[in-house]
């Protein structure tokens, strides 16, 4: 069923006054992208999908988007190829942020998500610094990866609530 609203909501925010943009379904993201060729083996015929993605989300096709397999909201790395490669220059991955930020809003994101979250919460990094790779960074001749400044990534964390909805999801 076509959601008008949600419609209208992601060609506010991705097509602002630009009409040209639309997408005419080339499938040229889906073709190159890395998740789609290695996601063919488990998920659909086409494995992960980024042009039906967009097709569901220029239609306002709100069920297919929200209510699939998280991977349809979650599989983008946001390696940025499809982005490079689309002929109408259409920014996949900036309609694909919106779609994960309404997940995480309606509070159906993978636990992983949050999981991940918190470990940058925590750290102020996705992945913390181990002493295996210090040492191996010494043994290579490179310098001491700077510690980040946790407080202040929790504090732009809290400003925009991420502390709130990591906490609804611990457990
Ligand atoms: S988003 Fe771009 S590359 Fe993908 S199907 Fe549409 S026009 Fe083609
Ligand atoms: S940005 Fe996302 S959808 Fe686009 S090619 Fe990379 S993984 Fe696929």
């Amino acid at each position: 069923m076509i959601d008008f609203e949600f419609r209208k909501q992601v060609m506010d925010y991705h097509m602002g006054s630009d009409i040209i943009k639309y997408c005419y379904q080339c499938s040229r993201c889906t073709d190159n992208c890395p998740v789609s060729n290695v996601s063919k083996d488990f998920y659909g015929t086409t494995g992960y999908d980024p042009r039906l993605n967009i097709l569901n989300a220029l239609l306002g096709n709100k069920d297919a988007i929200f209510s699939a397999d998280p991977l349809t909201i979650w599989g983008c790395t946001v390696c940025d190829t499809c982005n490079e490669l689309c002929p109408q220059n259409i920014e996949l991955t900036e309609i694909f942020t919106f779609l994960k930020n309404e997940s995480v809003k309606k509070g159906e994101a993978p636990n992983f998500i949050y999981r991940q979250a918190k470990t940058i919460f925590d750290n102020a990094k996705a992945i913390p610094s181990q002493s295996a790779i210090e040492r191996r960074r010494e043994q290579l001749g490179l310098p001491s990866v700077i510690k980040p400044d946790v407080n202040e990534i929790q504090t732009l964390l809290k400003n925009i609530g991420a502390d709130s909805k990591i906490k609804q999801n611990e457990g």
